[in-house]
């Protein structure tokens, strides 16, 4: 089981992308599995036609013990299986506890042993990487963190936050960083930006997206690229960046088993 979180600064094309990575996946015959782990909870709507997954943390605070799989566990295209890990109200509590709560939950029923995903993504909202938001690469929930970013200072600046963070956890043996995933906004110097980023963390950009009006007449069917324009070159560049990404996961895994 291959377990990848991906970070970003909010808006940046952190659900977008997963969910098109996760359809690249599944095309290819991996069983997979998403988790949403933002209080929006809607990582995992391209992948139900805009039909929303009821939350972990809302249902495990209506049936508490009696809480089962099927409550929590929603399938999407092409069998990907779609949680969504929930948040209190805006403003009531720490936004982190549903990632925490989902987390626990779902290896509590049996979610692992009923599914054996092949790959697990992990879709985190990264402008603060506190608390349970760090959750993913901590106590080996995700091998390899993925960040996506844009060449605009403020994705920049959260990538930069969140690659320190995964740092710090380093040599506790939790999950190490992947590499950079450029979502373009087309802003000046943005290659450039992005290559400094990953030569100050000592990582590599793995995949580069065009920004493409495709991208938003998918999302207007509801639907992921990959499904609603399979033949299109957007839909070859987010199966291009799923390869790239089990290609990393697999090469450092190698090494480090060796
Ligand atoms: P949040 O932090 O709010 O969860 P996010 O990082 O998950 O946001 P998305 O919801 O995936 O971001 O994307 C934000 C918007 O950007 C969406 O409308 C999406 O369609 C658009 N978008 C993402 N990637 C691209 C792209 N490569 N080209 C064009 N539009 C894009
Ligand atoms: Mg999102």
């Amino acid at each position: 089981m291959i377990k990848i979180a991906v970070y970003g600064k909010g808006g940046i094309g952190k659900s977008t992308t997963v969910s098109n990575v996760a359809a690249a996946l599944a095309e290819q015959g991996l069983k997979v599995l998403q988790i949403g782990c933002d209080p929006k909870a809607d990582s995992t709507i391209l992948l139900r036609h805009g039909e929303e997954v009821p939350t972990v943390l809302h249902m495990y605070q209506e049936k508490k013990q009696n809480l089962k799989l099927e409550d929590i566990v929603k399938i999407g295209y092409k069998g990907i299986v779609c949680v969504e890990a929930g948040g209190p109200t805006p403003g009531l509590g720490c936004a982190g506890r549903g990632i925490i709560t989902a987390l626990e939950k779902l290896e509590e029923t049996g979610a692992y042993e009923k599914y054996q995903p092949d790959v697990v993504l992990y879709d985190v909202l990264g402008d603060v990487v506190c608390g349970g938001f760090s959750m993913p690469m901590r106590n080996g929930y995700a091998d390899k963190i993925f960040i996506v970013t844009s060449g605009e200072n403020m994705a920049i600046h959260a990538g930069a936050n969140i690659a320190m963070a995964v740092e710090n956890f380093k040599n506790r043996g939790y999950a190490t960083l992947g590499g950079l995933i450029l979502n373009r906004r087309n802003v000046p110097r943005e290659e450039e930006k992005v290559k400094e980023l990953a030569e100050d963390f000592h990582t590599d950009i793995v995949g580069t997206l065009t920004r493409s009006e495709v991208v938003q007449q998918a999302e207007e069917q509801k639907k992921t690229v990959l499904e609603a324009f399979p033949e299109s070159e957007m839909a070859e560049e987010y199966r291009i960046l799923a390869k790239a990404i089990l290609m990393k996961v697999r090469e450092k895994q190698e090494v480090s088993n060796a």
